[in-house]
């Protein structure tokens, strides 16, 4: 049996990741995580997403897996990306935030609004192996917001092959196709190798 803690204060992150870790990995237990926090001083998500990783293996003595997301706008050079979470200011508020991008590109054509969420997980454990994978969501920036599930800049964002914007989709199919899914889906098979190394 192998014992994983999910680096992240986030409830909303923790069941999200049980739900997509637990079923495909029989015998894991994933853990919540409750130790401190480091500060997140990356350049990019995969250097964030380990820090993050690194931090609650070594406070725990456990592996830990840990993730870091946001939104890349195109005509943005990538922005918000790392900063997504507090692009309006300090208060992270989500509708300041999403507020503040849509008026940022009001200018700008359809062509011009391409966009995609990216998520780097990471997997570290105690003893120093290290791992880092990204999922990739593309899309588009929708001209005002709409639809009222997820979080974040979803009500934005209008994935590609889509006719409704994330905040508009039943959460279980966003929940499966998301960048967070993508970037998880090819940790799986690394953390399971890890649970049969551990096995033997
Ligand atoms: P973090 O990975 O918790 O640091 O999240 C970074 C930020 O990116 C969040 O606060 C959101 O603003 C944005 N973000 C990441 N994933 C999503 C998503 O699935 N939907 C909407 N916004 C997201």
């Amino acid at each position: 049996m192998l014992r994983l803690v999910l680096a992240t204060h986030n409830q909303h992150k923790v069941e999200e990741l049980r739900r997509i870790l637990e079923p495909q990995l029989p015998g894991i237990e994933v853990l919540a995580y409750d130790g401190p926090e480091p500060v997140e001083d990356g350049a990019t998500f995969t250097e964030n997403a380990l820090i993050k990783a690194r931090a609650a293996a070594a406070h725990t003595g456990l592996p830990a897996i840990a993730d870091d997301s946001g939104i890349c706008v195109d005509v943005l050079g990538g922005s918000p990306g790392i900063f997504s979470a507090r692009w309006a200011g300090p208060a992270r508020d989500a509708g300041e935030n999403l507020r503040l991008l849509l008026w940022q590109i009001s200018d700008m054509g359809d062509e011009y609004r391409t966009a995609h969420f990216t998520c780097v997980a990471a997997l570290a454990t105690p003893d120093g192996t290290e791992h880092a994978v990204e999922g990739e969501w593309p899309g588009r920036i929708l001209r005002e917001e709409s639809g009222a599930h997820g979080f974040g800049y979803d009500p934005i964002f209008q994935p590609d092959d889509c006719d409704v914007s994330a905040a508009e989709m039943d959460p279980e199919v966003k929940n499966a196709t998301s960048h967070r899914a993508r970037a998880f889906e090819k940790l799986i098979p690394l953390v399971r190798e890890l649970g049969e190394r551990s096995d033997r």
